[in-house]
């Protein structure tokens, strides 16, 4: 038996899809949309006091969104959603550890998020500070999850340094991000596979407020 009974799809969603349950890609979709009303200064037109009044009973978001703790990288604000709509798990660097995979696993397999999203940031302070070897108690711990990342572009293009070589980093560590969930989580993996969710890297642009995805799986 389940530990919570929750429904494996998104009623909401069924509402506003004509009945359909969404694919990962509708999802990835929705996401772009909202990204674009953003960019143009555009909101859907949604009465948050309502949306309390309608997700007091349950919450069924359609993506697990996990992005930088930046003042700047609000996931509701830059995909244009409203309560309800996605899980947001924010951690500097947007790396992963045991506690935001079982978030993720708690989305997809008992909540019905479609779409896991590994979202990087432009001029991201905690790239930086894994690119400078910043040691400070235990962020030092949370930079050692950049590192493999800085390695990577370190031996790839030893050139880079300054804005490009955090600019690199940062794309690197959310490819990397991606893989990992699909290496470290059984559950997660398997989903993929069936076709049940998909997994999605972006980069979130804090200048143009444009986000650019990855090309990614089961998308
Ligand atoms: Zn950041």
């Amino acid at each position: 038996m389940r530990p919570w009974s929750l429904p494996r799809t998104n009623r909401l969603r069924f509402a506003l899809h004509g009945g359909q349950r969404l694919s990962p890609t509708e999802a990835l979709h929705i996401l772009q949309e909202g990204n674009r009303r953003f960019v143009n200064n555009l909101k859907a037109n949604r009465d948050l006091l309502q949306q309390v009044n309608a997700t007091r009973n349950g919450q069924y978001p359609f993506a697990i969104i996990l992005s930088c703790i930046d003042s700047r990288t609000s996931v509701e604000l830059i995909f244009d959603q409203g309560l309800g709509d996605v899980f947001s798990a924010r951690v500097a660097g947007n790396v992963i550890n045991d506690d935001i995979l079982g978030c993720m696993e708690f989305a997809c397999k008992l909540a019905g998020s479609r779409l896991i999203v590994v979202l990087g940031h432009s001029h991201c302070g905690a790239v930086k500070g894994a690119c400078a070897d910043v040691q400070l108690e235990h962020l030092t711990g949370l930079l050692e999850k950049i590192k493999p990342a800085v390695d990577h572009v370190h031996s790839e293009a030893p050139e880079l340094d300054g804005d490009a070589l955090v600019q690199r980093v940062a794309e690197h560590n959310v490819r990397l991000t991606v893989a990992r969930i699909m290496e470290k989580s059984r559950i997660l993996k398997k989903m993929l596979d069936n076709g049940e969710i998909g997994i999605a890297g972006g980069m979130y642009d804090i200048e143009s407020g444009q986000v650019k995805f990855y090309p990614g799986a089961g998308i």
